[in-house]
């Protein structure tokens, strides 16, 4: 049996109604839960994101109301706009960025999303990892805000109104508004259009280019 499902012997009665099996009862797995049920609570077929088969499995009641099409959506919606409102320096919302161009910073950041979402549709049903969601849709060469206390170049500390936490989308370190001036595609990164980058990475992109 699959690593997740509760050992069959350990189990007396029935998850949900606490039916207590008999000889004349049959205990079933949840292909989702892995709990044990019986007959009448496991009726529902469906399929499983996190077992990567395409045909619907036995799962009990709850976790068929949890696998339906319009709950797991609704699930990753609620989580992105929770993850956006609660860090507005992340996604570098406000200041000159959202005034400059507001596509220039949602064509990647969507592009990231999605991929997530296709890649991690079994955990985020399970466990809400709203703080792994977060890590995942920022690239992980940039520093975490938890380390950014200072500029990486003028080390002026960050605050919400004149020194701004943004990030290089070249070296990705923590840099304020003043140190980043410009705005260059740096395609190594996977950044094709115009994206913020340090005075240094700047300058030394351009001795690359010259
Ligand atoms: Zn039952
Ligand atoms: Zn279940
Ligand atoms: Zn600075
Ligand atoms: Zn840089």
């Amino acid at each position: 049996a699959p690593s997740y499902w509760v050992p069959n012997k350990d189990v007396h009665e029935c998850s949900s109604c606490k039916l207590v099996f008999g000889s004349e009862h049959s205990k079933h797995h949840c292909r989702a839960c892995g709990y044990i049920f019986c007959d009448t609570c496991t009726t529902h077929r469906a399929t499983v994101p996190l077992l990567d088969i395409k045909t619907p499995e036995r799962v009990c009641d709850k976790c068929y109301d949890k696998l339906q099409p319009s709950t797991l959506s609704s699930v990753f919606q609620n989580n992105y706009v929770h993850t956006q409102k609660t860090n507005p320096s992340e996604y570098e919302t406000g200041g000159s960025d959202s005034s400059a161009d507001p596509n220039l910073y949602h064509i990647p950041m969507s592009r990231r999303f999605v991929e997530l979402v296709t890649n991690n549709v079994g955990r985020v049903m399970y466990d809400y990892p709203i703080k792994h969601i977060k890590e995942s849709t920022r690239p992980n060469y940039w520093r975490p805000d938890s380390e950014c206390h200072s500029c990486f170049i003028c080390k002026h500390r960050f605050n919400n109104t004149t020194h701004r936490l943004h990030h290089c989308r070249k070296c990705g370190e923590g840099i304020c508004d003043t140190c980043s001036p410009n705005k260059r595609p740096v395609p190594e990164r996977e950044w094709f259009t115009p994206e913020r980058v340090c005075k240094s990475c700047d300058e030394a992109m351009d001795k690359i280019e010259q």
